[in-house]
């Protein structure tokens, strides 16, 4: 469930590429509802209106939910290529696994990074954990210099914190206010999980970059515009700061980075500039031919669709 777009919903969504970023802005979208395995999630990103915030190309956020023995979590092996995913929890727990060999727990707090390069694999399954789950999964376009390189993977048990007035900044990639994520960074980006309570809160803002803001929980005000879950508050570029107004306790996401170097063509777990290498590689998936790799799943494998732009056969 928090691998990417897997369902059916998706199969029709080519995301082709978008317009320029507009400067200092606000612009509140709201998330779609997708499907992914049996679970509903909310896509901030892409969206018609908005397909990347610097590189960052997606953000699904599941829950919050309930894991039950009836109602377990978890995908089984799929591929990705040209992004990297960013896993980060804020209630329950997941177990990785990648073709790279690569098994790892992650629980809240600890950030999963897997760089896909030319192609990488993965599953995330279920554990013995019942209780409450709620998670964002992200993905961040690699750059030309890195998207056909080797895949990788890291996890970081412990990340940087930032205490601001109101509110504490955790540091999963980038940096703010002086402290730095250990994060691979193939761009200049940031992403930032905040726990506000309520009164004011001032997070510092490259004004190079451009930023986004999701809401987890609660509800946080920018420029008098209350941003409540289900939403991505786009804020453009050219801002040195970000002041949110806060009632409730809210969890929130903020990311931003330079605006990505080129338009991406996404499909399904695929992030790349041509058809001809999304062929190749859903292809190089569905014939298991290696390119991908495998992994040591106790879950069943999950074939590619058929491509939108191969024929009603699509082969
Ligand atoms: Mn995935």
């Amino acid at each position: 469930m928090v691998s990417g777009p897997v369902g059916t919903e998706d199969l029709a969504g080519v995301e082709e590429p978008g317009g320029p970023a507009p400067a200092a802005s606000l612009e509140i979208t709201p998330s779609r509802e997708a499907q992914v395995g049996e679970q509903r999630v909310h896509r901030a990103l892409p969206r018609r209106e908005r397909r990347t915030v610097g590189a960052w190309c997606f953000i699904d956020h599941l829950g919050p939910t309930t894991v039950t023995e009836a109602d377990r979590i978890g995908i089984g092996p799929h591929p990705h290529m040209g992004l990297q995913t960013v896993t980060w929890l804020v209630a329950g727990e997941l177990l990785h696994r990648d073709s790279l060999g690569s098994e790892q727990l992650i629980r809240p707090g600890q950030l999963n990074l897997m760089s896909a390069g030319r192609g990488v694999a993965h599953a995330e399954e279920a554990t013995a954990y019942r209780g409450d789950f709620q998670a964002v999964q992200l993905w961040v376009a690699q750059p030309e210099r890195t998207r056909s390189g080797p895949p990788a993977f890291e996890h970081h048990a412990e990340l940087p914190q930032a205490e601001l007035d109101n509110a504490v900044a955790t540091i999963l990639v980038g940096e703010l206010a002086g402290s730095v994520s250990p994060a691979r960074r193939d761009t200049e980006h940031v992403g930032i999980d905040l726990v506000l309570q309520p009164g004011s809160a001032v997070v510092p803002l490259r004004s190079a970059f451009e930023h986004g803001l999701v809401v987890l929980e609660g509800a946080a005000g920018i420029d008098g515009n209350g941003v409540e879950p289900g939403h991505l508050a786009y804020l453009g570029l050219g801002r040195d700061e970000l002041r949110l107004a806060v009632e409730v306790p809210t969890r929130a996401l903020l990311v931003g980075g330079t605006p990505f170097e080129s338009a991406v063509l996404m499909w399904w777990n695929f992030v790349a500039r041509t058809r001809d290498e999304v062929t190749t590689a859903q292809q190089a998936w569905n014939s298991d031919d290696g390119r991908f790799g495998a992994v040591a799943s106790t879950m069943d494998r999950i074939d590619a669709p058929g491509l939108p732009w191969a024929g009603p056969a699509g082969a």
